[in-house]
């Protein structure tokens, strides 16, 4: 039925394409992509032959609405390149038109790096805050670690491999030197996760950038250093007082 349908794809194996994705991009009257030689791939391995149209939310003027315009009476996909769309991919600004619009949107969830990352570091998962990719420049870059450092959170970061060992380097800098975990080509052939302190990892990777996607799982900060038992007994005595 006609509206938009966000499809989640593999992040590296095709058998994560679920049945109900495959499903969706086989009856659909368009697949809005990032880059078609990227989803031709995806669809060639499941059969699949539909038109397809480019879409970023910066896409010229007039794409965005033609293809919300459609959704009234046609099946729209939506795809990334791989994993979730609008996770650190486009597709914000075209759900939020869509519902404007008043057309149905529907999400098929699937594989999405950052959640897999979470899975495999062993850090605590209760609460974690996705950070997607820092700025580049090393301003805004410090800026932005100056900000996650209070946050009583797991952090899950995208990063790409010329550029982790430096990464890693600020974090601990900013951060103070948590435990972290550094995963690699996840649900591919060298699928890895290394866990350390930052600096450590940060030393690790310094000498060998390693190839391939990233994702990094940094520890929440630790707990407040408990007041020493002098310090308690005087807050104790203290409130004693004031209750006599
Ligand atoms: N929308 C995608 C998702 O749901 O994970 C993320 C898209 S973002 C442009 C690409 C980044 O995701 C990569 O730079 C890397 O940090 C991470 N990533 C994607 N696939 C990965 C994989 N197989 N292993 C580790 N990290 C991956």
């Amino acid at each position: 039925s006609p509206g938009l349908y966000i499809v989640a794809t593999p992040i590296g194996n095709l058998g994560d394409l679920s049945p109900r994705a495959a499903q969706v991009l086989a009856q659909a009257d368009v697949i809005a992509v990032e880059d078609s030689r990227v989803t031709a791939k995806l669809l060639r391995h499941a059969g699949i032959r539909r038109p397809m149209l480019p879409y970023h939310d910066h896409s010229a003027e007039g794409v965005r609405p033609g293809l919300v315009a459609r959704m009234g009476s046609e099946a729209v996909a939506l795809v990334s390149d791989a994993g979730t769309p609008l996770i650190s991919d486009p597709g914000y600004k075209l759900v939020r038109d869509a519902r404007a619009a008043g057309h149905a949107v529907v999400t098929i969830p699937g594989p999405c790096a950052a959640v897999a990352a979470l899975t495999l570091a062993g850090l605590p998962t209760d609460r974690f805050l996705f950070a997607g990719f820092l700025p580049p420049k090393q301003g805004a870059r410090a800026e932005a670690i100056a900000e996650l450092a209070g946050i009583r959170a797991t952090l899950v970061l995208y990063e790409s491999g010329p550029r982790l060992a430096a990464t890693l380097a600020a974090l601990a800098h900013g951060l103070g030197d948590r435990e972290a975990g550094v995963a690699r080509e996840i649900t591919k052939k060298f699928e890895e996760c290394v866990t350390d302190t930052l600096s450590s990892l940060a030393a690790r990777y310094a000498d060998a950038p390693p190839k391939g996607e990233i994702v990094i799982v940094v520890a929440p900060p630790g707990e407040a250093t408990p007041p020493s038992a002098e310090d308690a007994d005087a807050a104790l005595a203290e409130a004693l007082t004031r209750l006599s």
